[in-house]
């Protein structure tokens, strides 16, 4: 266990040089105070839980004090957003503070989120507001707990900064780690600015330091790109089998690493809602639940394309063909796990979709009902949960044929069924009016709802003692909330 002078630093990014960021101190929070810190992300550091409440961690997270051998930098990329190409972005108000290598010998970012106004701030003003610090740091720590790939969180700082969005807000700072925080963006930069050897140099960096095994490949960029399908195919594949909505699927906001990363207007749908928008300004809908999908493709194929310089466009065409039917495997294999099945049949796609166009006809909870569908035997569990439904003789048809497949499946004990089913099927999910809850509290000085909430979603597939009103539907006034864009 480190104390916080421990850390040892590798600032690889940096060392790129002033083409790829710019140094920048961060800007202190005044009167810096910890909000939440996540035990499981401080120990990727190696870092003794305690620290996080001592006066040092709020000071060096919230911009007061900096590690001699930290480096800051804004790093630049530009991106698609929404469809359209924007030139030039970057990080505007978050920096990366450096590279440090744990025990273990994994290289994590810690990136400061808040951090105050940088070359690529644009019109904003550097800041993040603890509404949203608290939303990415509650979602990053879920995400990870139910097994999607994510950016973590260490902590939030809270502050007496005012920060103007909608109305007057307070300043806060949100420490995010992941392995690096590239995004398909900053090749995107390097292609359409024209600077072939920057992207070349890039392209090394992400190939030696995240993909080293396709060195061995006879295409190495070609094997890292096809890797970056996968991945991509297997995180959207999660997003869509556990509800999960990204609400700002730019190419600014993929990361290069296949994670899910840079939180917004998100949200886990409460009913099924295969054509839900959580982001409120997105008036299309291009960024709906069940656009993720053809979504996710269309970002491969812009990175794709800012990848011509180092593969053949027809092996890259070859390579994102790739994506679409690894989705539907990965995505098929959960939602099998899901009802419970151990083997796989032909006809599982349509028992899928035929259940999923039942629960949204009747707003049935999506999360709960896969909870409750592995309690008990399948006859008595799809008994219990006919009332959810408006269609019932719809209902009664899919019951039948779900019971004639969970009996041709095999016939295990009603608790190796439990069992199998309650470690894929979560019971806590981070529903929007949760964190609205916390977050409500958070802003009146009570920190202790956002401490507990990340705590129960830390174990989303375990019941816990007392927690019952985390595994609710939401109430009236919880449904829909429109959550600001602007963060
Ligand atoms: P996002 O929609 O949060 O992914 O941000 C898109 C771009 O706007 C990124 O380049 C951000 O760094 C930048 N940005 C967002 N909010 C602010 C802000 N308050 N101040 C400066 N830049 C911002
Ligand atoms: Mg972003």
């Amino acid at each position: 266990m480190k104390a916080l002078d421990e850390l040892t630093f590798d600032n690889r990014f940096a060392r790129l040089g002033d083409a790829f960021s710019t140094h920048v101190l961060p800007e202190p929070l005044d009167e810096p105070r910890l909000v939440v810190a996540s035990k499981a992300a401080m120990a990727l550091l190696d870092l003794d839980p305690v620290v996080a409440e001592t006066p040092v961690f709020a000071e060096l997270f919230g911009g007061h004090k900096l590690w001699a051998e930290a480096e800051p930098r804004a790093m630049v990329y530009s991106g698609h957003q929404f469809g359209g190409y924007t030139p030039q972005l970057g990080d505007g108000r978050g920096l990366l503070l450096g590279e440090v290598y744990n025990q273990a010998g994994e290289h994590w970012d810690l990136h400061l989120k808040g951090a105050g106004m940088t070359p690529y701030s644009r019109m904003g003003d550097g800041r993040a507001v603890l509404r949203s610090s608290i939303r990415e740091f509650l979602a990053s720590e879920a995400l990870h707990a139910l097994g999607i790939p994510s950016s973590r969180a260490l902590c939030v700082i809270g502050s007496s900064t005012p920060v103007w969005r909608e109305k007057q807000e307070r300043g806060a700072m949100v420490l995010r780690l992941a392995q690096s925080h590239i995004r398909f963006g900053h090749f995107e930069y390097f292609y359409y600015t024209k600077k072939p050897e920057q992207q070349a140099e890039l392209a090394e960096h992400v190939l030696n330091l995240h993909y080293p095994e396709c060195r061995e490949q006879p295409e190495p960029y070609l094997a890292m790109f096809r890797e970056i399908v996968e991945r991509n195919a297997e995180m959207i594949a999660k997003w869509q089998a556990y509800g999960f909505c990204h609400g700002v699927m730019n190419t600014d906001n993929m990361s290069i690493l296949g994670i899910t990363f840079d939180f917004g207007p998100f949200a886990f749908l409460d009913d099924f809602d295969a054509h839900f928008i959580c982001n409120h300004s997105d008036h299309e809908g291009r960024y709906s639940f069940s656009n993720q999908v053809p979504i996710g493709q269309w970002n491969l194929s812009a990175l794709a394309q800012a990848l011509t310089p180092f593969i053949s466009v027809d092996a890259l065409k070859e390579a994102l063909g790739l994506y679409l039917p690894l989705y539907q495997a990965h995505y098929l294999d959960l939602m099998r796990r899901r009802l419970g099945l151990t083997t796989a049949e032909d006809d599982d796609q349509k028992l899928v979709e035929g259940l999923l166009k039942l629960m949204q006809n009747s707003g049935v909870d999506y999360t709960l009902f896969f909870r409750r569908l592995g309690d008990e035997p399948a006859a008595l569990a799809v008994a219990r949960l006919r009332d959810d439904f408006v269609d019932l003789a719809g209902f009664d048809a899919w019951a039948e044929r779900y019971k004639a497949r969970v009996a041709r499946d095999g016939d295990d004990s009603q608790e190796q069924r439990r069992e199998r089913m309650h470690a894929v099927n979560p019971l806590y999910i981070l529903r929007n009016y949760l964190a609205q809850n916390a977050i409500a509290a958070a802003e009146a000085g009570d920190y202790s709802e956002v401490r507990r909430l990340h705590e129960v979603l830390s174990k989303p597939f375990e019941e816990q003692a007392g927690m019952e009103q985390y595994a609710q539907r939401p109430p009236d006034w919880g449904k829909h909330l429109e959550i600001s864009c602007s963060s």
